[in-house]
């Protein structure tokens, strides 16, 4: 990636700033992920952690489906396919929304809360027709280590579990929605596969307690996404492997119910294939600390802006110097990256200590790809926006490719 980026630069005039992602890599990650799955598995890629257009069509024919929260998320998974199944999710969901799933053949719609459940019985009779359902459950305990909590503490979604067997009842006594199951999705970010692999099991005894006690004829149970990615220690990331043997077991203990076991992944999907590469404007010091500022900042990668983080990176070297005055450059020294915001908080790492920077120089922010550009507030300040370029780095690679093929193998789409 690092020869791809200082190729790319010497094409440019302005200063680089650019989102790229690698098609190739995004291929065998997921290939990898569909290839050890266990057969009653179904990975669906929650879209809202990049819907960019080219990453869907790469990622259509791979994964089982989409899971989405909106109509227009719908809408953007039907403009790059027209028959790929979809889970419908999230709260609040209005008349327009669900008479929209229905309309688009949503395979899947996760009910929130009661109300939702009678809304879209209504609207489904309405129609002539039934929509199948899945109960989106809060449950009461929550999950250790997680970062960010969507159950076990009070929030917007699912309905509580104390209240699952009113929910129950309701959507059995209701003709026009059918129950096939529960959906669990709680946490985000988690990097413990032990813990993934004990909620699971969680989910498989919540649901079977109510499938037994209801007489419910359970066809699927969803057990959401949050598997996340370790933006501090990128060496150490989430163990797929040992979740996938864990996972195995589970199945096996609960072999005597016949469901199909639901993931919704986003961030491990396409967090990967995603880097972010902005060049180095100026490097100053203020009250004894130095930072590095970049053309590009947290309105283009939110990410550790919203989480007070630092987003892990390296420095691609830029050899061109064209002003007739010396170059600022640190040796050895700790730097703190800013973006080009009027605002203390446009942050995207602290005190990182770096061999050597310099003004030209390009940071390439890695695991760029999910709840990156999708999150940021694009045009606060009026900036320009930054370039987004797709690659196939097998083809690069591969062929040893001079520049000119290079520039074959990558899609420039402006946004
Ligand atoms: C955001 C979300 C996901 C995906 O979460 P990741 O942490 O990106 O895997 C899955 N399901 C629901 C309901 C979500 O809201």
């Amino acid at each position: 990636m690092e020869n791809i980026v200082q190729s790319l630069r010497m094409e440019r005039e302005k200063p680089f700033c650019a989102y790229l992602y690698d098609l190739s890599k995004l291929r065998h990650h997921v290939n990898q992920l569909m290839t050890t799955l266990p057969s009653a598995c179904r990975l669906f890629y929650a879209i809202k952690a990049n819907s960019d257009a080219n990453l869907l069509t790469t990622l259509a024919p791979m994964v089982h489906g989409f899971e989405v929260a909106s109509l227009g998320e719908i809408e953007k998974v039907r403009a790059v396919d027209a028959k790929i199944p979809i889970l419908f999710g999230g709260p609040g969901k209005t008349q327009e929304e669900i008479e929209g799933a229905i309309h688009h053949g949503v395979t899947l719609l996760h009910v929130e809360s009661i109300h939702e459940l009678q809304l879209v019985n209504h609207i489904a009779s309405q129609k002539g027709t039934t929509v199948s359902i899945l109960l989106r459950v809060n449950l009461r305990s929550s999950v250790p280590n997680a970062q960010l909590k969507m159950a076990g503490v009070p929030t917007q979604f699912g309905i509580d579990e104390v209240e699952v067997p009113n929910a129950i009842a309701l959507a059995k006594s209701l003709p026009n929605v059918k129950l096939l199951g529960f959906h669990f999705h709680a946490m985000s970010n988690n990097g413990d596969s032990k813990t993934h692999v004990y909620f699971v099991d969680h989910c498989f005894e919540m649901a079977k307690t109510w499938g037994k006690e209801w007489n419910i004829d359970i066809s699927y149970i969803n057990v959401g996404g949050g598997i996340g990615i370790n933006y501090q220690d990128v060496e150490n990331q989430f163990d797929w492997v040992d979740f996938m043997e864990g996972l195995e077991k589970v199945l096996e203990k609960h072999n005597n119910t016949n469901w199909q076991t639901l993931f919704e992944c986003g961030r491990y999907i396409t967090s990967s294939c995603g880097y972010y590469a902005a060049e180095v404007l100026d490097i100053k010091q203020n009250h004894g600390k130095s930072f590095c500022v970049i053309r590009g900042g947290s309105h283009h990668l939110r990410l550790p802006a919203a989480w007070k983080s630092s987003h892990p990176f390296t420095i691609v070297p830029v050899e061109k110097w064209s002003y007739p005055f010396a170059r600022p450059e640190l040796n050895d020294s700790v730097i703190t990256v800013a973006g080009e915001l009027c605002t203390p908080n446009d942050v995207l790492a602290r005190d990182i200590s770096v061999p050597r920077i310099r003004v030209g120089d390009i940071l390439l922010f890695s695991y760029a790809g999910a709840y990156g550009w999708a999150i940021s507030h694009h045009d606060f300040l009026s900036h320009p926006h930054p370039e987004h370029l797709y690659i196939e780095s097998d083809s690069i690679n591969g062929s040893g490719a001079k520049t000119e093929d290079k520039r074959l193998q990558i899609k420039i789409s402006v946004v």
